[in-house]
């Protein structure tokens, strides 16, 4: 069985892929449409005066079934963005995802150490952090506050943290995902996972199967 924690595309060929919808631009239709979908609103999308009606929606929706998960949500200190304003929407999201009780999907660029800040805030919360790409410590860290890290198309790239860091990811804390990303699809993520770890294919699906039910309960 193959597994896409975080995807933007209908079309993942995973058996499983919770397919990411932004909550201004999903309406009704579009997320009842979908088995497996994370809601929330991305730093990139913060535009002036929309977040109450954000909130609004996320409030309305973040309760159906289909909704895995709030995301992708978090921090981002390459955008312009006042990065005071990303976090107190970010914290808004995070309240409404404790009393919906929804594990939350977190984008981080450059913003690691005030993730686990906020974390000791949510500390029953359970967080992926998509498109991991810090160093061991970091990772460490996160793993320690109830943070899986999910890997993508950096396990490709040779020079990345990413790349760098996975080997001694452990087994039970990590999963995978397409994102975006238009040149691999998720079979070939986990043969490449599976290949840097030097595990058998089987052996990889079991234990991925594994830590997604933690999160999201039995598939
Ligand atoms: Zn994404």
């Amino acid at each position: 069985m193959y597994i896409d924690v975080h995807t933007h595309k209908k079309g993942s060929s995973a058996d499983i892929k919770i397919i990411n919808i932004q909550v201004m631009s999903g309406n009704t239709d579009t997320i009842n449409g979908q088995q497996h979908i994370s809601l929330g609103l991305h730093p990139w999308s913060i535009k002036n005066n929309q977040e109450s009606k954000a909130l609004e929606n996320l409030t309305n929706q973040l309760a159906m079934p289909n909704v895995f998960a709030l995301g992708e949500v978090g921090l981002d200190r390459s955008i312009n963005t006042p990065f005071e304003t990303q976090k107190k929407i970010f914290a808004q999201q995070l309240d409404l995802a404790n009393k919906f009780s929804k594990p939350v999907i977190i984008h981080s660029v450059r913003s690691y150490s005030d993730l686990l800040e906020i974390k000791k805030n949510y500390p029953q919360q359970l967080w992926i952090i998509h498109d991991f790409n810090g160093n061991l410590q970091i990772a460490n860290q996160l793993i320690a506050c109830l943070c899986t890290l999910s890997f993508g198309a950096k396990l490709f790239q040779t020079n990345s943290k990413a790349y760098k860091v996975f080997l001694s990811i452990p087994d039970d804390h990590f999963l995978l995902e397409t994102d975006d990303q238009a040149k691999y699809d998720i079979q070939n993520i986990y043969q490449q996972a599976a290949k840097l770890k030097n595990i058998p294919l089987d052996v990889l699906q079991q234990s991925l199967k594994s830590n997604f039910e933690k999160i999201f309960g039995a598939v």
